[in-house]
């Protein structure tokens, strides 16, 4: 057995225990009262991960899963009523994003939808340029397609996390097929210019995909300025379930489908739909919809600057990565010189605060983070670069609870870290 690296601390130390004590003889119970691993207080800044499912997206979903679970491909009652359920959920999307609701197609989730929309585009022969902070399945799709004979340009960024035009205009060839540049980024909540971006693709007359899956629900997207021919979303980073997402396809935009069978999503995504994820994705999209006209994203901003300001106020030799760019309302990314970013977590965690030191599941590896490293940040400071990001749920309390843990951690840290030559680590040491 191995510690997973997405399992809280405290959980691996528990299945660590439990694994050499005997399962049946170890006392669960009375591990979790002596480390209080279910009963403190626990307030949760990563809403980048995953967020939870809001309460009133919750009953939108809950209905079909026991009493209106038709298949929404059956012309029979329960069918047709389940395919009105999609069917209002494509419209509440759509609005979201204010396209058409043929345009947008139903995924698994965030993942999916870049998979979908470059795989789609680009086929042996076709140039994509992307750029080098992209999410893994954005990344990780176009290292595949170099595989099967595709060229590939990632685009550098500057200091502030920024993709700069000219430098796309540069990299266009006469067989650039695809851009695929993010809209927001997970790690630094930084915003792309993505209208200038589209503006130069359709000069180009080359396919845009953004990856908008860090931007829905925190930022109002509008697919007609940005220009864009395909844009991803995922449901689970914005109050929906895991596992359900969409890709918004421009009208007269030729995909090749990822999976053959059914004629789902008019052919453009066969497999039975995940009605409850649908129906949630939709309440969601209406929930951050309402929120935006009520200005909660404002509150938003105001509440993470806070955030931020208060603990660079009380923690010297930190700043904050990407602080200088356009960034997202609920994200704020700060280094902390001599830190190990992955022991901060685990501390944190310890006290009942969840943040990251980036894109979840990242935790435990070793390499610095690609995203702050293309920023030009050094990779020790990489290392010791911690992301908190906020959700609809998160309160002033939760901020005040975590400006009273984070500078105590950190002042912790130091102290027994060897870049900063602490008496305690002379001592050990010695
Ligand atoms: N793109 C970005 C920018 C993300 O942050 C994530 C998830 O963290 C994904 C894509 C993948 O989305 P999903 O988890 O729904 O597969």
């Amino acid at each position: 057995m191995g510690f997973s690296p997405c399992e809280p601390f405290s959980l691996a130390v528990e299945r660590l225990l439990i694994s050499v004590t005997n399962m049946s003889a170890f006392p669960r119970a009375a591990f979790r009262a002596r480390y209080n691993t279910y009963s403190m207080p626990r307030v949760y800044l990563d809403n980048n991960a995953t967020t939870p499912v809001l309460p009133e997206i919750f009953e939108a979903m809950r209905p079909y899963f026991s009493e209106r679970f038709g298949n929404a491909s059956s012309i029979h009652h329960q069918g047709q009523d389940t395919r009105a359920a999609v069917e209002r959920a494509r419209e509440s999307v759509a609005k979201l994003l204010n396209c058409k609701p043929p345009e947008i197609v139903f995924t698994s989730g965030g993942t999916e939808a870049d998979n979908l929309a470059i795989t789609g585009m680009a086929a042996e022969g076709d140039h994509i340029i992307t750029s080098s902070i992209e999410h893994h399945a954005v990344l990780y799709t176009c290292k595949h397609l170099e595989e099967r004979g595709c060229e590939v340009t990632y685009l550098p960024v500057d200091g502030r996390g920024l993709v700069d035009p000219d430098d796309l205009k540069r990299a266009i060839r006469p067989n650039t097929k695809l851009i695929s540049v993010m809209m927001a980024n997970n790690e630094t909540g930084v915003i792309q210019p993505v209208e200038e971006i589209g503006k130069v693709a359709a000069e180009a007359d080359v396919y845009f995909h953004t990856d908008a899956v860090q931007a829905a629900g925190k930022v109002t997207i509008d697919v007609n300025p940005i220009g864009c021919d395909l844009l991803s979303i995922s449901g689970h980073k914005f109050h929906a379930p895991q596992g359900v997402g969409a890709l918004y396809v421009k009208k007269g935009t030729r995909l090749q489908p990822l999976f053959y069978g059914g004629r789902h999503e008019r052919s453009r995504r066969a497999g039975t739909e995940n009605v409850p994820g649908i129906a949630a994705l939709g309440a969601a999209a209406e929930l951050a919809l309402s929120a935006f006209e009520r200005g909660e994203d404002k509150n938003m901003a105001a509440m993470r600057d806070r955030l931020q300001a208060g603990i660079l106020a009380q923690v010297e030799d930190a700043a904050v990565n990407g602080g200088d760019a356009p960034r997202v309302p609920n994200t704020t990314n700060l280094y902390f010189d001599h830190i190990e970013g992955e022991s901060m977590v685990i501390a944190l965690d310890l006290k009942g605060l969840a943040v990251s030191t980036g894109a979840a599941c990242s935790s435990g590896a070793i390499e610095p983070s690609h995203v702050l490293t293309a920023m030009g940040l050094r990779a020790d400071r990489a290392r010791a670069s911690i992301r908190f990001s906020l959700g609809k749920q998160t309160t002033a309390e939760d901020v005040d609870f975590a400006l009273a843990l984070v500078p105590e951690t950190v002042a912790r840290l130091r102290e027994l870290s060897p870049s900063t030559g602490s008496p305690i680590h002379r001592k050990i040491h010695a």
